[in-house]
């Protein structure tokens, strides 16, 4: 082995042109997905206080949006819903004209190759915020898969690529899988949020989709953040259940579970960096203490680099604009 000083790792760092070639991970516009945040009603534009540069789109406002997503080389978008009223069961999340039906339809009118992925889950559209359908205020796990199969029929009916359930019931990947195939939807695929943790770092999003649990929280079903063996079950059960893509949320604090899913199976990972990831970033760039597009190149590449395929991000158009600048 040849060592200092004819070895010397740094004749490899030297110049722009070398570091390049030698770069292990790259990231591109089509790793990326943006999530978008679709409301009820007309001409809104809703900035989302604790997300900056994060909005709710009414349908009639989607188009110039779908038409930059698309422009910067963005291939998928995964949809959240707001609906315009809410109940104990959730019902407007399974409505034909519901937001995120119609939402999909509008966006596959606009651009129908662009990927819809469609988040299947409860908590946007049930009046006490839970993912699931309530029992002497529990969350029912077996009544609620029944529910979340209903969802994810009517999103494969308005045109949906992907659905992806997060509500982390047991059995909920089985389940889905079963009715869209009863349902001659063998064709869409499932993103499973197989790894998700009950995390405090989603609580920007509860603003943006409005969906805070009213009491409670959610520890009975996530995933304890201090855990690797459960997440490693939950990804196993969900495969054997027919997931397609496996996730894991949050995805900065959680990389060694992206190593460990990556080598453990083989299908596609998906990673959300989720809310709270994104709004830190964004107060430390709000107060200049960062250098902003340097410090998203570098989460986002850490997060491809630990093995995502796919990654979930609101930086996601931020990420492509600055990967078109480099090129
Ligand atoms: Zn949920």
């Amino acid at each position: 082995m040849t060592k200092f000083p004819e070895a010397r790792l740094r004749r490899l760092r030297e110049f722009p042109a070398l570091r390049n070639i030698l770069q292990e991970t790259r990231l591109s516009a089509s790793d990326l997905v943006y999530p978008l945040f679709v409301t009820h009603g007309r001409k809104k534009r809703i900035e989302i206080n604790s997300m900056p540069g994060v909005l709710q789109f009414s349908l009639d406002n989607l188009e110039v949006e779908i038409a930059e997503i698309k422009e910067l080389g963005i291939g998928a978008v995964l949809l959240f819903g707001l609906p315009e009223s809410k109940d104990t069961v959730g019902s407007a999340s399974y409505k034909k004209q519901g937001i995120v039906q119609e939402a999909i339809r509008h966006i596959k009118d606009i651009s129908p190759e662009l990927l819809v992925i469609t988040d299947v889950c409860l908590c946007g559209y049930t009046d006490h915020g839970h993912c699931g359908l309530l029992r002497d205020d529990k969350v029912h796990n077996d009544s609620t898969l029944e529910v979340l199969q209903t969802i994810a029929v009517s999103h494969a009916e308005a045109g949906a690529d992907i659905v992806a359930p997060s509500a982390m019931m047991d059995g909920q990947v089985f389940a889905i899988r079963s009715a869209l195939d009863t349902y001659d939807f063998s064709g869409v695929a499932i993103m499973s949020y197989s790894a998700k943790y009950s995390s405090a770092f989603y609580g920007p999003f509860r603003d943006a989709a409005d969906s805070a649990p009213k009491f409670g929280d959610r520890f009975g079903y996530q995933i304890d953040p201090s855990n690797v063996r459960q997440a490693l079950q939950e990804v196993v059960f969900d495969i054997k259940e027919s997931a397609d893509i496996v996730m894991v949320k949050p995805a900065l604090p959680y990389l060694d579970m992206i190593v460990r899913i990556r080598q453990s199976s083989n299908v596609p990972v998906a990673a959300y960096n989720v809310s709270g990831e994104y709004s830190m970033v964004k107060a430390a760039e709000g107060n200049g203490w960062i250098d902003y597009t340097r410090v998203v190149l570098e989460i986002i590449t850490a997060i491809k680099r630990a093995g995502a395929d796919i990654i979930i991000s609101y930086h996601s158009k931020d990420v492509a604009r600055s990967l078109s600048i480099n090129c």
